[in-house]
């Protein structure tokens, strides 16, 4: 099973691909994380991102779909995978499938979750960092015991400027140039299926099984 988890930042994506990979005994693959890891365990590749990263500048795709390709062909990876937050665009995609088809393997749903701005924008806007030790909370669904302080270690919270409404409105501005001729990709390959993020959990877990559940469906057409 090798699945995409796509759609914009604080759309709750990372989270249902956690919880679908533990279920499915898949693993999760987050492009972010496997970044940061090569740029702590500075290898070649993560010297390389570095140096993008430092700069405020997005990291080339080359270089993350190198760090992409070397997880997927991993023995860890042979059941299978959920891709979340890769591919960010065409490009990316292409190079994906090419990758995979040289292992004789293929990409068999793309999960493109959506959600509307304002929901977004709640979402993101809210959350809190501790100054000190990290730990992370939000104003309406995670909220510390007393304002604005950590709850472990007594720290001031602070915002992020990325989750500042205002960087939310730009960062979906880009998402969304970036990713129409991606979503478009993959809806002509008859491998998307659309999660509207809107509702409650609940809601939003049944639709994934039901796209889970078609994929099954498909297989035993074929059989
Ligand atoms: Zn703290």
């Amino acid at each position: 099973m090798r699945l995409i988890f796509h759609g914009p930042p604080g759309v709750g994506k990372g989270t249902q691909a956690g919880r679908i990979s533990l279920e499915e005994n898949i693993n999760h693959i987050s492009s972010g994380d496997l970044l940061r890891v090569a740029v702590d365990a500075k290898t070649e590749i993560g010297l390389k991102a570095k140096k993008y990263i430092e700069n405020g500048l997005l990291v080339p795709d080359e270089l993350i779909v190198n760090i992409v390709a070397d997880k997927i062909n991993s023995a860890e990876c042979e059941k299978g995978f959920i891709l979340d937050g890769f591919p960010r665009n065409l490009s990316q995609a292409r190079v994906l499938d090419s990758t995979l088809e040289k292992a004789g393997k293929k990409i068999d749903r793309v999960f493109s979750f959506t959600a509307s701005e304002e929901v977004i924008i709640t979402r993101i806007s809210g959350r809190r960092i501790c100054k000190s030790c990290g730990a992370h909370y939000h104003e309406i669904f995670s909220s510390p015991l007393k304002e604005n302080t950590c709850d472990k270690c007594g720290s001031e919270l602070f915002q992020r400027k990325d989750d500042y409404p205002e960087t939310i409105k730009v960062r979906l501005k880009v998402y969304k140039e970036q990713t129409e001729t991606l979503i478009d990709y993959y809806n002509k390959k008859g491998i998307l299926v659309e999660i509207n993020c809107n509702g409650d959990k609940k809601e939003i877990q049944e639709n994934i099984l039901a796209g889970l559940q078609s994929m099954s469906e498909g297989k035993r057409d074929m059989e």
